[in-house]
């Protein structure tokens, strides 16, 4: 881990937490917006606090010359814009921090960011292919469910058809994306539909990487007091467990990092797809029946 010193990570970063996904480990974090513009979905963290702003390109730059002279920075080729859904910031805006980010990091070859599906879609192939070629090589993307009930329950503010579209305008452009979705997100009533249909629509799509979270909603979401009223039946963490496998065991995806490291996980996976998957289905059967042998029987896991 790499420590930065305070009077600096102040000027760097908003937040003592720097949310970045983890393939993105090692990259350099440059901060160039704070929260989602969106900031609806019910069981997310920015519901609570709706605090969408994009830094002015002349504090960017700031941070990009703070940046440039870290000596750990020096040979680091990825960069990752730190921000909810930087791709919604005006094209002309992410191309002059583009510039700026060549200028002064000249060894940066990727620069991958958070963005919406709807966001994709807005910004279409010609914008997508001017970022392509400014150094912008991946998109990761909170697709939460294949199910459109699920994803309406929520407020997500887009379905699987507008995702799958903007995917496969990735696809286009040749603009690389992972993808990742919340385990649980559609409580007891839903589970079973959340699970198949989300690992349906992995299926149908080219994903570098898919990372698995288990809904853990926050103080002050719509979630959380849904959950609290008993109008939303969250899952028990071995019906989580079960739901998590369902998605997994219908997972065909192929060349595929598949992560389940997110500390709301209750299982901590990392695996790639297809070819550890009857590892990781055993490995899971293993502890799902060390957990609660008087409710759960191996033979019944797909049908919850
Ligand atoms: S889940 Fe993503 S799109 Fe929804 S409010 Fe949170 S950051 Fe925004």
């Amino acid at each position: 881990m790499t420590m930065i010193d305070p009077e600096l990570s102040y000027k760097l970063y908003s937040d003592e937490i720097i949310y970045r996904p983890p393939p993105e480990s090692e990259s350099i974090l440059l901060q160039v917006a704070v929260g989602c513009s969106y900031s609806e979905c019910t069981f997310c963290r920015e519901q609570a606090h709706h605090r969408f702003k994009a830094y002015p390109l002349a504090e960017v730059e700031e941070k990009i010359a703070i940046l440039a002279s870290l000596p750990e920075n020096k040979h680091k080729k990825e960069l990752f814009f730190v921000g909810e859904n930087c791709l919604v910031l005006p094209t002309q805006h992410l191309v002059a921090i583009l510039q700026a980010v060549h200028e002064l990091l000249p060894q940066v070859e990727h620069i991958n960011m958070y963005g919406r599906a709807v966001e994709i879609l807005q910004k279409g192939h010609a914008d997508l292919t001017t970022l392509k070629n400014l150094g912008v090589s991946s998109i990761y993307v909170g697709i939460e469910s294949g199910s459109d009930q699920v994803l309406k329950n929520c407020k997500k503010g887009e379905n699987t058809a507008q995702m799958l579209k903007a995917l496969q305008l990735l696809d286009e452009v040749g603009l690389t994306y992972s993808l990742s979705s919340i385990i649980g997100l559609g409580g007891e009533e839903l589970a079973w539909e959340h699970a198949t249909k989300t690992a349906e629509f992995y299926n149908q799509v080219h994903p570098k990487s898919i990372r698995l979270m288990t809904l853990s909603p926050e103080k002050g979401t719509t979630m959380l007091a849904d959950i609290q009223a008993g109008r939303f039946h969250q899952l028990p963490p071995w019906k989580t467990i079960l739901e998590e496998r369902l998605l997994l065991k219908n997972l065909t995806v192929e060349n595929c990092l598949v992560y389940g490291n997110h500390f709301s996980n209750i299982l901590p996976l990392v695996a790639r797809w297809t070819e550890d998957k009857e590892l990781v289905l055993e490995k899971m059967d293993e502890i799902i029946c060390s957990m609660d042998p008087e409710k759960i029987h191996s033979k019944d896991f797909d049908h919850m």
